[in-house]
């Protein structure tokens, strides 16, 4: 009797912003390949980066998979026994195989300082070379580096790497790819904080968590070697790797914010159906053996093979997935779509908060629906001289309504008080008047000059449905003829930065 190896899949997102649509998408082709094999599907959160990584981000991040309908079987709710499941509770297993490294010679510290390192990266810009660590520390004798760690010298592992070959492995879709060595980088395992990089810490949770098939996004390719080369240097067997192609805006390039919603959590406010969207996505790269557009997770797993997955962009296109998101809806009965709309928002606990604030600007009880209906819609209709109010002209209003989007995203923790801080350091820094953003701003989310309390308002909109009416807002401005263009956006975003802090 042969002993197949289960089929392990997993699911890796970093914690450090909105859930994003292309999580969703690996999630269900990891999922659905599992699923089809009778094996497991596991979550785990990669939030070695200290500094970006938040606990509300991770929360999003499991609402959103819950939402859309994918459960793993082992994660960091539900637990299992490869766990922790995320990965700042697993810092001392990568120490210790970090530490394995370095005593086989496979890795070595650095002590290079990062004026060192920033000056080479100039130097090599500067000569048009590969730009990479170039191997300063690793001829240190044993002794003479721990001499320095003795000192207290800060100081890194990095990975030795090959100086010359190639790196060749095999990508299930695309055969064999073949990477010279030399375009690999000494890569950094461990920080000087302790931490481990992405590279140590996938590969050694990949192997102790005994994933078979790693299904991952194509931008991973470049790192593969890295990658394959970990394994080699620990002496385990590697898993299958298999490179997604990745979501496409309409116009080709990388799916991207600036030009569709990429936030899960934007979907499920807009009102889409999370079956809906499940389902497009698994028209991402990939056709149904007998054509059909229009089915069900289990369908999708019943047929599913992964070699059908094509390479070619897939288009993540807005229109298409509304009409789609139309076709499920006419199908539903008016029961079941009324409880759809319950569990949207139409809902008594939406109710809960909208009427308190309605409460003092009521006449009669029929001026409630108006005055809500902007928190039930996904765009909004209004005349751009509204926006700007005879207040502000077009590009001002341009440039402060792209800050508010790029400050706006930066809460990490989504409240009335933390919209208000926001908005009120805007004013500072902009030199406005906050009673004259915030007419601005009571355009751009209400679509008109009066509503409910503005920040209570975009509470309950939430973050990805007030960035996208910001999106809209900057939309309308452009139609009528202020654009943001590359350049003007490049400048701005640089002033932006230097303005207000880099954005994390
Ligand atoms: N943490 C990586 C990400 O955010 C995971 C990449 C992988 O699947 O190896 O996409």
């Amino acid at each position: 009797m042969t002993n197949k190896k289960t089929v392990r899949t997993r699911v890796a997102p970093s914690p450090t912003g909105a859930p994003h649509i292309g999580t969703a998408y690996i999630a269900l082709f990891n999922y659905a390949f599992a699923k089809k094999h009778d094996g497991e599907f596991i979550l785990r959160i990669e939030d070695t980066d200290q500094t970006r990584s938040t606990s509300e981000s991770e929360t999003e991040i499991f609402d959103a998979l819950k939402w859309v309908g994918i459960n793993a079987d082992e994660s960091p709710a539900a637990g299992g026994p490869k766990g922790p499941y995320r990965q700042s509770e697993r810092t001392d297993i990568y120490r210790k195989h970090c530490n394995m490294l370095v005593e086989n010679d496979k890795a070595y510290p650095c002590f290079c300082s990062s004026e060192r390192l920033t000056e080479l990266r100039k130097e090599q810009l500067a000569a048009k070379e590969m730009v990479g660590y170039d191997g300063l520390c690793s001829t240190l004798s044993k002794e003479d580096a721990q001499k320095r760690i003795d000192n207290g010298e800060s100081y890194v592992i990095r990975m030795r790497v090959p100086e010359s070959g190639d790196c060749v492995f095999n990508d299930r879709l695309r055969g064999e790819i073949s990477i010279p060595w030399t375009q690999v980088d000494q890569q950094v395992l461990m920080k000087s904080d302790g931490f481990p990089t992405y590279h140590l810490a996938n590969v050694v949770d990949d192997h102790l968590m005994e994933i078979s098939h790693v299904i991952r996004g194509e931008e991973w390719i470049n790192s593969t070697p890295k990658h394959v080369l970990l394994y080699q240097h620990f002496g385990w067997d590697r898993p299958e790797f298999v490179h997604l192609p990745l979501l496409r805006n309409p116009d080709q390039s990388k799916l991207s914010k600036r030009k569709n919603p990429t936030s899960i959590l934007y979907y499920q406010r807009a009102g889409y159906l999370p079956q809906a969207v499940l389902n497009y996505l698994g028209l991402m790269g990939y056709s149904m053996p007998d054509g059909s557009e229009i089915f069900s997770l289990d369908q999708f797993i019943e047929s599913f093979d992964i070699d059908r997955i094509s390479l070619g962009g897939p288009i993540f296109d807005l229109q298409k997935l509304a009409n789609f998101n139309g076709q499920y809806l006419r199908e539903l009965t008016p029961d079941s779509l009324l409880g759809e709309l319950k569990t949207w928002n139409l809902n008594d606990d939406m109710w809960k908060e909208v009427i308190p604030l309605a409460q003092p600007r009521l006449k009669t009880l029929a001026d409630l629906m108006p005055m809500a209906t902007f928190l039930f819609t996904d765009k909004l209709e209004y005349a751009t001289e509204e926006l700007l109010n005879n207040q502000i002209d077009a590009e001002r209003a341009t440039r402060l309504l792209k800050i508010s989007q790029w400050e706006l995203e930066k809460i990490v923790n989504w409240h009335g008080d933390t919209i208000q801080e926001t908005i009120g350091n805007i004013s500072e820094k902009e030199d406005i008047k906050t009673k004259k953003l915030l007419a601005m701003f009571f355009v751009a989310i209400t679509g008109k000059k009066v509503s409910l309390p503005l920040f209570n308002s975009m509470m309950l909109l939430g973050r990805d449905l007030v960035l996208r009416r910001i999106h809209y807002a900057l939309e309308n401005l452009a139609t009528d003829g202020t654009v943001l263009s590359g350049k003007k956006l490049k400048k701005l975003q640089k002033e932006y930065n230097s303005l207000y802090g880099n954005r994390s």
